[in-house]
C-alpha cells in the first residue's frame, strides 16, 4: 500500500536524522514521505566536537542529495531528553549531555533544525500515514533493548514540561503482579528496582526465562514458547501479563484511542491480537479500550518522525 500524500503536510521533500549510540542515520524522503536514499555513518563517541562535525556532515549530505540545499526541511530524533528552557540534551550513549545541540548545530549550519525524542518521533511517524493515521490521540510504545513511549494529540507530539512524559518504563511493576508471579525486583539502569523495563525489554524476557528455568535468549524463548516448551511458555505468560499491566497503566492515565507497538519485541507473532484479548479482561467499568496496533514503519520511524516534525514547522513562505 502506498500513499501519494500524507494528510496535513506540505508536498515537498524532507530529511530526517536518527541519532543512536552506534550510528547517525540520515534519510531523504520524497513528498510522500517514502525513503529516496539513506546513509549511515558511525557515531563519534570521543567528543562533542567530532560528533557535531559528523552530524553537520549528514545534514549537508541530505541538502546536496535533495537538490534543495538549505531549503530542505530536516528534523533530528535523539534517544534522550531536551531541556525546554536551556536546550541542553541528555542521552546515555551519545556525547551530547549538557550541550545545547540545537544551538551548536544551528551555529554550524546557519539555520536551526527541530529536535525531538526518538520515541516521540516514532509516535509522530505512525500518526502521519502510519498505523495511527487519522487517529486523534495515540500512544507509541517501543519495546526493544529498553522501553520508550510518546504521545501525539491531533498530530502534535505532547512531551510535557521536561520532555519526560511517558517515561513509564521506569515505573515499577504493580505489587499484585510481583506477588502473583513471585518475581524478583531486579535493579534497573535508572537506579531504581523493579522497573517495567527490567521485565519487558528483550533482556527482561531473558531474565524471566532464567526465573522460570528457560535459559536462552529472547528470540529462542519466543520460538520455544510457540513450541509449547513449559518453562518458555511460563516466561512468555508472565511477560504478556506484565505487558497488559503496562497497557492498563496507559489506558488509565492517558486514555488514548490507539496504542501503537514498535521495537524488536513488537515482532512477536500475533502480539497485537493476543494483547488486545488479554487487555480486554483487565477492565475498569465500561470504558472503551484503546485499539492496539503494530507499527507500520519499523526501523525508519525515528528519521521519518523527525522529518514530519520538520515539515510541520516549515514556514509557509518556503513554497
Ligand atoms: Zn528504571
Amino acid at each position: 500500500m502506498s500513499h501519494s500524500t500524507v494528510a496535513g503536510l506540505p508536498l515537498i521533500p524532507s530529511g530526517g536524522i536518527d541519532l543512536g549510540g552506534t550510528k547517525i542515520e540520515a534519510r531523504l524522503f520524497g513528498p510522500d514521505l517514502t525513503t529516496v536514499v539513506h546513509r549511515r555513518v558511525p557515531t563519534p563517541t570521543d567528543s562533542f566536537a567530532s560528533f557535531l562535525s559528523a552530524l553537520a556532515d549528514q545534514v549537508r549530505w541530505l541538502e546536496d542529495r535533495s537538490g534543495c540545499g538549505a531549503d530542505l526541511p530536516v528534523g533530528i530524533g535523539l534517544p534522550g531528553t531536551i531541556d525546554p528552557d536551556t536546550g541542553a540534551c541528555f542521552a546515555a550513549n551519545i556525547p551530547i549531555s549538557g550541550q545545547s545541540l540545537r544551538a551548536s548545530l544551528g551555529e554550524r549550519l546557519g539555520r536551526m533544525l527541530p529536535l525531538l525524542n526518538d520515541a516521540q518521533a516514532f509516535t509522530l511517524s505512525e500518526a502521519y500515514g502510519g498505523a495511527a493515521a487519522d487517529i486523534d490521540s495515540t500512544v507509541g510504545l517501543i519495546i526493544g533493548t529498553g522501553i520508550g513511549a510518546g504521545f501525539t494529540h491531533r498530530g502534535t507530539a505532547v512531551s510535557g514540561r521536561n520532555g519526560g512524559a511517558l517515561e513509564i518504563g521506569h515505573l515499577p511493576i504493580p505489587a499484585t503482579a510481583q506477588a502473583k508471579f513471585d518475581l524478583p525486583l531486579w535493579p534497573c539502569g535508572c537506579g531504581g528496582t523493579g522497573c517495567y523495563e527490567t521485565y519487558l525489554s528483550a533482556r527482561g524476557l531473558e531474565r524471566l526465562g532464567r526465573h522460570t528455568g528457560a535459559n536462552t535468549d529472547a528470540p529462542a524463548l519466543v520460538e520455544q514458547a510457540r513450541a509449547q516448551v513449559p518453562a518458555a511458555l511460563r516466561a512468555m505468560e508472565i511477560w504478556a501479563a506484565l505487558m497488559v499491566e503496562l497497557l492498563h497503566l496507559i489506558q488509565l492515565s492517558i486514555d488514548p484511542q490507539m496504542i501503537v507497538l514498535g521495537g524488536g519485541m513488537s515482532q512477536i507473532p500475533d502480539l497485537a491480537t493476543r494483547l488486545q484479548h488479554a487487555a480486554g479482561q483487565r477492565q475498569l467499568g465500561q470504558i472503551q479500550k484503546a485499539a492496539i496496533a503494530i507499527a507500520r514503519f519499523g526501523d525508519t520511524s525515528g528519521a521519518r518522525g523527525a522529518a514530519v516534525l520538520a515539515l510541520r514547522s516549515w514556514p509557509e513562505r518556503a513554497f
